[in-house]
């Protein structure tokens, strides 16, 4: 398995439950390397019981139902506590398919500018199939008001297809024509990921 890929997983994962401990992710990365998940079907996972992670049963089952997962272990007797928690068998199942996404085939195509003024157009009839991501950087913050910026952008899709873009860079305007080429997921996400920003929510 790739390093930088099951990283990733794990930082998806850490980002869905902020308030999760060390330990919990731990136990989920555990249940997956020892390859305990199998998918059994669309919504459905069976997970193989670790004695040595307090599991009683061979094996648990985690469906996922109207946005929500349950798993068998909430049928237990600890059920009526654990019932409102995320157990580590559906944290296990919620890494595999991080992990298989982020693994699974994307076509992409990588744009590196620097530039002060900058802009990447793509023919509207794409839109929806075509999708980019930009990440900028300022370089060069001399001139306060026009800062210079390097500029990542990242234009993939789910099929190969040939995109013709636009593309400005301080007034000079070039026609593109970009080939989509196979790469898997997790690269498209290691160029284009910003971190979550600091949690602006309001809970009321
Ligand atoms: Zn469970």
């Amino acid at each position: 398995m790739g390093d930088e890929l099951i990283e990733l997983a794990i930082e998806r994962l850490r980002e869905g439950f902020p308030n999760k401990s060390k330990s919990w992710i731990r136990r989920a990365l555990v249940r997956f390397m020892r390859g305990t998940v199998r998918e059994f079907n669309e919504n459905t996972w069976v997970v193989r019981g670790l004695p040595e992670l307090g599991d009683k049963y061979p094996t648990y089952v985690v469906r996922f139902k109207d946005g929500r997962y349950y798993c068998s272990c909430f049928e237990s007797s600890w059920g009526l506590r654990r019932r409102s928690e995320v157990c580590t068998h559906i944290a296990a199942v919620i890494l595999y398919r991080n992990y298989k996404r982020l693994d699974s085939d994307v076509y992409a195509s990588v744009i590196n500018i620097e530039c002060t003024d900058y802009y990447l157009e793509i023919p509207s009839e794409l839109r929806g199939k075509v999708k980019v991501v930009k990440s900028v950087r300022v370089i060069d913050a001399t001139d306060k008001l026009n800062p210079r910026h390097r500029v990542t952008y990242v234009i993939y899709a789910d099929e190969p297809v040939e995109v013709r873009a636009r593309l400005a860079c301080d007034g000079e305007v070039r026609e593109l024509s970009l080939k989509l080429t196979r790469t898997r997921r997790y690269i498209v996400e290691l160029l284009t990921h910003q971190p979550p920003q600091p949690s602006s929510a309001h809970f009321s």
